[in-house]
């Protein structure tokens, strides 16, 4: 076999990378967007021993599993990965690779069925839109896998329908207003949006790469006009060149300066930097899920690491006797703490810290401890301060099953882990949250 042969096959399973697997004499072919079943002809790309990557020249021969991605950009858009698949099966798919990682991290667990969406689509309350000059017309959207060319997407399938509305204005407004882009001697960069889908609010946020903004005024206006949902713009100022999409500086073009969402029972106040879930309906069964394992009681003093604007450390207030957040972002700690406030919690306390080294000098009382951290994880000295601590429950949540499972072969040392509750925080991508309880020996 060589590259740029012509194999025909049948799929016999799909990677852990979403890829399909086919085997001819004796070699293991990854295709891209295939699942197992399908009948095809592929290309060879490149090949390394016995291992080759192809892409796909026909399908022969549809899978039972294959349906019509329902976006004109897939396979271009570096988004999502599985709109091929039924969801019934991207649900399996996703759990057979949880159960791979922690395999390979020789952890044995159950891991239960992924909690999935009843309807997976339009779910993410966030946007980060490129604008780019084109041809004639402003384009936005997602980049493109490992470049930077954007893929001009109107319709985005995951993105909330009203924020697809709002850039579409966006850019109509730009081309009206005639406001040049960074790459064509302008300041524009990206335009954030974030919406909250229980109160209809929403935040823009223009990123430019210098303080200077012409036409603002206008811009904020006529888009104002348009959407009487839009309650706050803010500018960030970026001027660095790195993929990094956020500056350190920010100002208030319009409203508040934050919108506020609902969860659960509280309502919640965001800012343009803190971190918010992206999607809410699956959030919401994340939380209870988690509340629901970590058995909290009346007198417990429970900890929330990586808390973001509280909202973990808020919903399980009322069961224990006080909550601690730690968090890094200043937004989100001063979102936390107004948080507590305006929802009329006493008992709720937020830390700007470092998370380990907020655990390394801590002392004192814990009985239950939430950990979400980000998709690299927590770290060794967090973890061996959190043991000595010990606490009678941790739960762990995590975007990213990989560091998740390495940080537990370290707690595993002190701790029991009973099972793995995976939950789908992002249908048509290849990701996938995970829950694990994990109770002191
Ligand atoms: N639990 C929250 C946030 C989870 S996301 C929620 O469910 O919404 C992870 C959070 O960890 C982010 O808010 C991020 O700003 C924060 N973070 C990242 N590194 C950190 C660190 N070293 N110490 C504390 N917080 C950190």
């Amino acid at each position: 076999m060589k590259k740029n042969d012509i194999i025909k096959g049948k799929i016999e399973y799909v990677s852990d990378d979403y890829k399909g697997v086919l085997r001819a004499n004796g070699i293991t072919i990854y295709v891209p967007y295939l699942t197992k079943d399908d009948g095809v002809e592929i290309r060879i790309d490149d090949i390394k021993g016995n291992t080759a990557h192809g892409s796909l020249v026909k399908i022969i021969k549809e899978s039972e599993y294959r349906i019509k991605p329902k976006c004109d950009s897939y396979m271009r858009c570096g988004s999502c990965k599985l709109r091929h698949v039924d969801y019934k099966y991207e649900l399996e798919l996703k759990k057979k690779y949880v159960e791979n990682v922690y395999k390979k991290e020789g952890l044995k667990v159950k891991v239960n069925p992924v909690i999935g969406m009843e309807s997976p689509k339009n779910y993410r309350n966030k946007v980060i839109a490129s604008f780019k000059t084109g041809k004639g017309r402003i384009e936005y959207g997602m980049y493109e896998e490992d470049t930077h060319s954007v893929v001009y997407n109107p319709s985005c399938a995951i993105q909330n329908d009203l924020l697809n509305e709002i850039l579409k204005t966006i850019k109509n407004a730009i081309e009206s207003l005639k406001i040049r882009l960074e790459d064509n001697g302008g300041v524009l960069r990206h335009v954030m949006l974030r919406i909250g889908v229980k109160t209809n609010e929403v935040l823009v946020c223009f990123v430019t790469n210098n303080e200077m903004f012409p036409a603002r005024g206008e811009l904020v206006k006529t888009i104002t006009k348009a959407h009487k949902e839009i309650k706050t713009i803010t500018q960030n100022i970026n001027p660095r060149r790195t993929s990094v999409v956020f500056g350190d500086r920010e100002r208030i073009l319009y409203g508040p300066g934050y919108i506020e969402d609902i969860l659960l029972s509280n309502r919640y106040r965001i800012s343009t930097r803190s971190f918010y879930q992206v999607n809410p309906i699956q959030t919401e069964k994340l939380y209870n899920k988690a509340i629901e394992l970590a058995e909290i009681e009346k007198n417990d003093v429970v900890l929330d690491c990586y808390s973001g604007i509280g909202t973990i450390a808020l919903s399980v207030s009322k069961n224990a006797k006080e909550v601690k957040g730690v968090e890094i972002v200043r937004s989100a700690v001063q979102d936390a703490i107004t948080n507590a406030k305006a929802n009329g919690i006493k008992n709720a306390r937020f830390y700007l810290d470092d998370a380990k080294d907020f655990m390394d000098s801590y002392s004192g009382k814990v009985d239950c401890v939430f950990i979400d951290p980000p998709r690299e994880g927590s770290n060794p000295l967090f973890l061996n301060a959190l043991m000595n601590l010990s606490p009678r429950r941790i739960v762990y949540i995590s975007c990213n099953p990989q560091t998740q499972a390495r940080d537990i072969t370290i707690l595993k040392k002190k701790y029991n882990i009973s099972e793995v509750y995976p939950v789908d925080m992002f249908p048509r991508t290849v990701h996938v949250e995970c829950i694990v309880l994990l109770q002191k020996k």
